[in-house]
């Protein structure tokens, strides 16, 4: 039997056309491409032309996009970068931000005299924009960093309206859109964001490459500090193939959105269905049953206590299937998870998070609910 991928949050499978887009890159064109030579040139066009695709489908200009190692990078510059160059000694975000985000605010407390206020949340993971007005009120120009998309239970903000907030008290607004890039779109002359970051591997891309988008206006410090590459943004030589990779990726993501909504959207719905007439008890952490403010792509499921939660990601991957649990694993080390605890998630319960993608089916959900089924019954 063929394993099943429902981790696609975490990470996902590369598109075919992807590969083929990337092979030439890693095969005859294989010049650096800061040397003036053919070899450097040829290089250095396709990044540049990567650059205006990605620029093009954000509706920016190609110098605001810069392109990373990764997301976590991209937005630990945002931040830390970005945080030092318009001078903001304090920072409004919230509990259940990635750790790329939470990790770089707590550098910044310990380095700096940054100080940080964290919006509450709800049961279901939702801030009150109320509570950012208000704490904007006392903290103006403050630097706000709120995800889009969260990985783990899947709540959306609404980035939109958080830039609008954020502008009208001359506030600066970073949000990761890691988990949305690819799979929404983002208009940036509507979303008066000043930072975002992606993640090629997040949507078919390769892993190794990401950007940030810094407003043309902010003029902030390189974070990798090295030769000129990226306008002296990012010393570093560029990850050509996977530029190249990164820039397909979002093209295809572009050009199927649609479609791969709905056919997404429509397993996670299936799957809640499912889960709800055979699984007694199962809950679903966040907002998971409403589309507009939840992810299409995860379904963080909570299951009622039971002998066989400490073993359960194991008795999947045994069944041939992927998922995530609602726990980090770092260094063997499992900790529990901020987001579940941050939302007052009850601890005698278990979370497994199901992500999907564009080659997921029905058939694969089936399964995995009659596997599900012969543990909670
Ligand atoms: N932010 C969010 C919301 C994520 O889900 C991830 C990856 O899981 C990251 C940041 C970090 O992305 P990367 O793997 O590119 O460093």
């Amino acid at each position: 039997m063929t394993p099943i991928y429902f981790d696609n949050a975490a990470t996902t499978p590369l598109a075919p056309q992807v590969i083929e887009e990337m092979l030439p890159y890693l095969t005859q064109h294989f010049g650096n491409p800061s040397s003036i030579h053919t070899f450097g040139r040829t290089t250095r066009s396709a990044i540049e032309k990567a650059r205006k695709t990605v620029a093009n489908i954000l509706n920016i200009s190609p110098s605001e996009i810069f392109f990373t190692s990764c997301a976590s990078e991209a937005d630990n510059q945002a931040i830390i970068a970005g945080t030092n160059a318009l001078h903001c000694q304090h920072i409004i975000t919230s509990k259940i931000e990635h750790h790329a985000v939470l990790h770089a605010v707590d550098h910044l407390k310990k380095t700096q005299n940054t100080t940080v206020s964290y919006l509450q949340t709800d049961a279901k993971g939702h801030i009150d924009l109320l509570e950012l007005d208000q704490l904007l009120q006392q903290h103006p120009k403050a630097f706000v960093s709120l995800m889009h998309g969260n990985n783990e239970i899947g709540n959306l903000n609404d980035i939109a309206t958080i830039a609008q907030i954020c502008q009208s008290h001359q506030a600066y607004f970073h949000s990761d859109t890691v988990q949305t890039v690819g799979h929404y779109r983002h208009d940036l002359q509507a979303i008066k964001a000043d930072f975002i970051v992606g993640s090629a591997h997040k949507f078919h891309g390769p892993k190794g490459v990401g950007f940030i988008y810094v407003k043309g206006a902010h003029k902030i410090d390189p974070y990798i500090h090295g030769g000129s590459q990226e306008r002296n943004m990012r010393g570093g030589t560029e990850n050509v193939a996977g530029i190249v990779g990164l820039a397909k990726a979002l093209e295809l993501a572009y050009e199927g959105m649609d479609q791969h909504r709905s056919q997404i959207a429509s397993l996670k719905t299936y799957m809640i269905g499912q889960l709800k007439s055979f699984i007694p008890g199962v809950q679903f952490n966040g907002d998971c049953e409403n589309e507009a403010t939840s992810l299409y792509t995860v379904l963080s499921v909570s299951l009622p206590n039971s002998e066989d939660n400490d073993m359960l990601l194991m008795n999947l991957d045994i069944n041939k299937i992927a998922a995530s649990g609602g726990s980090a694993c770092t260094s063997g080390a499992t900790e529990s998870s901020h987001v579940i605890e941050a939302i007052g998630g009850d601890p005698t319960r278990t979370t497994v998070r199901f992500s999907f993608s564009r080659y997921n089916t029905l058939a694969e959900v089936d399964y995995v609910v009659n596997v599900l089924k012969k543990y909670y019954h």
